[in-house]
């Protein structure tokens, strides 16, 4: 091929230098330029020409360089000193061709090791990461929903972590937090009712105590009265005196009997409140995203996956389908076989769904006993093919329950999102696909 714009050559020649995985040095590069260019120019103008390429590849190392420098970080590694030396010669224009070889070898060599580093750190950061969840975990043992996160979580950012993997580890340990400190102010507000009512208890015995102690020092003095009187006349009296006093102990004593006993019943109140709090709280963020029975995402997590997937779509340029299931005469599995063996083959269709989805692919509820699978960078025909796949995987896998096996069969449709296309409307189309495949005769997959 023969071009004749010095420029375009020059960049032709250095896609080549890398995509053949040649050293950009500025012999292989000038070879490339003139099988490119077709001949190799003469004299002054050769000279000339080279200098221009020369300059042109020290700006593209440059630049190259420049580019690296945001991912080494910002640590007191000598590779961004030697990064900006080897930049400051590149653009100088007066650097040697061998000063220029000597620098990009040190920056090469340090480049390496921060290669090197960063992966390392990576790992770090992934142990530490699971540490941190294994501590929550343990933190919440008694939690049923929040094991099942951890475990989610553990398994999430296990290597290797890709940006959409992370991404739900963000959106999972963000419920985490949130409940736990929702459960930590309830159990702190619990604990200082019980810190309240441990105190007014306190209050009451000690109320008790100083009237027995008051009702004794009066039954001491009418003893007193009683020792020391000579008539009966004078005997009567004291004797009403210690009745009284008696008389308002015991109402005394009822009182604090009462309010203890009414006290009682607060503290109960409030555990059972907090318990009633707990679990509705755990039902709450159980089903914030999930769908119980299947483990799929039901549709406020399909709702959120939709709107993630369809941007990162957009972003890179590429295409995701969705297919649309509904499981083949259902109804009547579910009159034969009774409503939990009908639960249960939910369950197993789903645990079949993600074994054989890839794991960028996504499941979810739609409702009864249809679902949803997103399948980012998967075009119609590729979306078709791995819904049929889907279907031979679940003809392979009966599901079975007591002395019952059964094959479960669904009707699909396919749809591949439009680029202005409202998602919820690829959906519909799906679902259309999903009722032709019904009108078919079942058990199909069709496109929509
Ligand atoms: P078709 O092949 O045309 O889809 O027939 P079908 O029987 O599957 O469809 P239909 O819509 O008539 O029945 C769906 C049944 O799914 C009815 C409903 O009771 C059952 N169903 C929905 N949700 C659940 C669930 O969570 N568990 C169980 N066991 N059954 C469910
Ligand atoms: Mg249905
Ligand atoms: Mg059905």
């Amino acid at each position: 091929m023969t071009e004749n714009n010095p420029s375009e050559t020059a960049r032709h020649a250095l896609r080549l230098l890398a995509s053949r995985r040649l050293a950009p040095t500025p012999d292989n590069f000038a070879s490339i330029y003139y099988e490119i260019a077709g001949s190799k120019p003469n004299g002054d103008a050769q000279a000339a020409e080279r200098a221009v390429l020369l300059r042109e590849l020290c700006e593209q190392l440059a630049c190259t360089v420049e580019c690296f420098l945001p991912a080494l970080g910002e640590g007191d590694t000598p590779v961004g000193p030697a990064a900006w030396t080897l930049i400051q010669a590149c653009r100088s224009g007066s650097e040697s061709l061998a000063g220029l070889n000597a620098k990009l070898a040190a920056f090469r060599q340090w480049l390496s090791l921060a290669m090197e580093d960063q992966s390392e750190i990576r790992r770090a950061l992934l142990g530490l990461l699971q540490l941190v969840f294994e501590n929550i975990g343990e933190l919440s043992l008694d939690d049923r929903w929040m094991r099942g996160q951890i475990e989610a979580l553990m398994k999430a950012s296990e290597a290797p972590i890709s940006l959409r993997r992370l991404d739900e580890l963000r959106r999972r340990l963000t419920e985490v937090i949130h409940k736990q400190s929702s459960l930590k102010s309830k159990s702190i507000e619990a604990q200082e009712e019980m810190k309240r009512l441990l105190a007014a208890f306190m209050e009451r015995l000690s109320a008790a105590a100083e009237i027995s102690g008051e009702h004794h020092r009066q039954m001491e003095a009418c003893a007193k009265k009683i020792e020391s009187a000579h008539s009966i006349a004078e005997i009567a009296p004291a004797i009403q005196d210690a009745l009284s006093a008696t008389r308002w102990m015991s109402q005394e004593a009822a009182r604090n009997r009462d309010e203890l006993s009414a006290m009682k019943v607060k503290a109960e109140e409030a555990a059972a409140e907090v318990a009633r709090l707990r679990k509705a709280l755990d039902l709450a963020s159980a089903s914030a995203r999930h769908d119980l029975l299947t483990g799929a995402l039901n549709r406020k997590g399909l709702e959120e996956a939709l709107e993630r997937e369809v941007a990162r779509a957009a972003r890179q340029n590429s295409v995701l389908s969705i297919a649309f299931l509904d499981i083949d005469d259902f109804k009547a599995i579910n009159d034969t076989h009774g409503h939990s063996f009908g639960d249960d083959a939910l369950a197993h269709l789903a645990q079949v769904a993600r074994e054989s989805m890839r794991p960028q692919d996504t499941l979810a509820r739609f409702g009864g006993e249809e679902f949803v699978i997103l399948m980012p960078d998967t075009c119609l025909e590729d979306g078709v093919q791995t819904i049929v796949r889907l279907q031979r995987a679940l003809t392979q896998r009966f599901f079975a329950a007591g002395d019952t096996r059964l094959f479960i069969t669904f009707s699909a449709g396919v749809a591949e999102i439009g680029k202005d296309e409202a998602p919820m409307a690829a959906i519909h189309r799906a679902d259309r696909g999903m009722y032709l495949a019904k009108r078919a005769g079942k058990n199909k997959v069709v496109s929509a």
